[in-house]
């Protein structure tokens, strides 16, 4: 009895010969190759979706194209070097997040001078005026900004 399937690449009818024979899922020796480059090509793709699941599907095809082009070596410092810029934007992006927040409650508050403890244990304080708040926020360092935003906060709940 002769069974018919069908070529899992082309579509092309397959006679099966059966008789203790495995199931042909190929028509040809071209089917069959290019099935085999296909999983392949997925194998990679998904080795690379793996490795740089952080990144975009446009970085990930450039770092694919950069490790086959100039190597392992190349690949992974350049994948440093986008995560520390990326890290970096994040940072900032919170240190002005803490900056703005604090500027914003100044001004509910009517820009009062704030007095708080810096993590030394030693008192400072913002003189008052928008200016002085403003400048604060410019040169002082991110976690004293965020003791003056505690101190703000607390002024702002206790009407103190
Ligand atoms: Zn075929």
């Amino acid at each position: 009895m002769v069974e018919q399937t069908t070529c899992i690449v082309c579509g092309q009818s397959i006679n099966q010969t059966g008789g203790g024979h495995r199931i042909r899922l190929y028509c040809d020796d071209t089917c069959k190759q290019a099935a085999f480059r296909a999983r392949r090509e997925q194998e990679h793709t998904d080795e690379v979706t793996r490795r740089w699941s952080s990144f975009t599907a446009e970085t990930r095809t450039f770092l694919d194209w950069l490790r086959d082009r100039h190597g392992e070596d190349l690949a992974v410092n350049v994948e440093h070097a986008i995560e520390r810029e990326g890290s970096n934007r994040n940072q900032q992006g919170v240190t002005l997040a803490i900056d703005e927040a604090l500027v914003e409650l100044g001004r509910k508050l009517n820009f009062p001078r704030l007095d708080f403890a810096r993590a030394d244990g030693q008192q400072v304080h913002i003189q008052p005026g928008e200016v002085h708040w403003t400048n604060f926020t410019l040169i002082a360092e991110c976690r004293e900004v965020k003791l003056a935003l505690e101190a703000a906060r607390k002024r702002n709940r206790t009407g103190e």
